[in-house]
């Protein structure tokens, strides 16, 4: 088995997801235009650091979504996110706070580590350089608000950068956010992950890939005010048997599950 960051984190929200989706394969639709947008915009970055144009970059392959029917939301459309895209690269080329040397070596770096009970856990990380001159792990993320920065400290609570210094060894990481609004906005969060949280997470990984192999799917289910996990878990229609929501959100791919550490790739 090949397991990823992405599959350890849906199993700790709710086994019974987990089960959903890779052992019977139900997938969410991938209709969402800030997932898709979030995909070109990373191409674009890559194009930036090889020294390319990077808003022709983004542009053309943004361009070949424009007429198909993505889900957008409240606010949103093509030529929004078009704007924002553009002018986030701007605004990032202007600022000039990250180098990556090497590009074809360190952007979308695969990590691998071997587990104690014989398969691998694989994570792609987005890019290893310095910034603001410090040598890091580096992660970009495309949203449309401002990362919460207080209290001090919370950056190194963030799970999947404590996976990508735990599978790199390297204990500085930071975390580029392009944040979508009007006036465009771009976080540069750094932080250090110490070795006794990287050594923790190495043995969350082993105890919840031990609770998987061993076929623990009992769901975990989330609906107790303020808290609203089912409601936003694109898997609800499943677990009430609700066909018309299954049919809204979801597609159905067995046999998908060994290749998913390819989602790595777009998380
Ligand atoms: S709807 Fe709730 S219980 Fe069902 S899979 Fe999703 S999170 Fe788990």
């Amino acid at each position: 088995m090949t397991y990823s960051f992405t599959q350890i984190s849906q199993y700790l929200r709710c086994p019974r997801q987990y089960r959903y989706r890779y052992l019977d394969g139900w997938r969410e639709k991938e209709d969402r235009a800030s997932m898709i947008f979030g995909r070109c915009f990373e191409n674009a970055l890559a194009a930036y650091f090889r020294r390319k144009d990077p808003t022709a970059a983004f542009f053309k392959e943004w361009k070949q979504h424009e007429d198909l029917l993505l889900a957008y939301t409240k606010n949103d459309s093509w030529d929004r996110l078009n704007h924002q895209g553009i002018h986030l690269l701007e605004r990032f080329a202007l600022d000039d706070r990250v180098q990556i040397r090497s590009p074809k070596q360190n952007l979308q770096v695969k990590l691998t580590h071997s587990l104690p009970s014989g398969g691998d856990f694989v994570s792609y990380v987005d890019a290893i350089g310095e910034v603001d001159g410090t040598k890091c792990i580096i992660d970009w993320k495309t949203t449309t608000s401002r990362y919460p920065e207080q209290p001090a400290g919370l950056l190194a609570l963030d799970p999947q950068l404590v996976c990508y210094s735990w599978m790199a060894g390297i204990s500085e990481v930071a975390l580029v956010v392009f944040i979508r609004k009007n006036a465009p906005e771009v976080q540069y969060l750094k932080t250090s992950i110490d070795e006794n949280k990287r050594r923790e997470f190495g043995q969350l990984v082993e105890t919840t890939v031990d609770q998987i192999e061993a076929g623990h799917f009992l769901p975990h289910s989330g609906i107790r005010f303020p808290q609203n996990g089912c409601v936003s878990c694109c898997h609800l229609g499943l677990c009430l048997g609700d066909q018309q929501l299954v049919d809204s959100r979801l597609i159905r791919r067995p046999g998908a599950s060994d290749l998913d550490w390819l989602d790595e790739l777009v998380d």
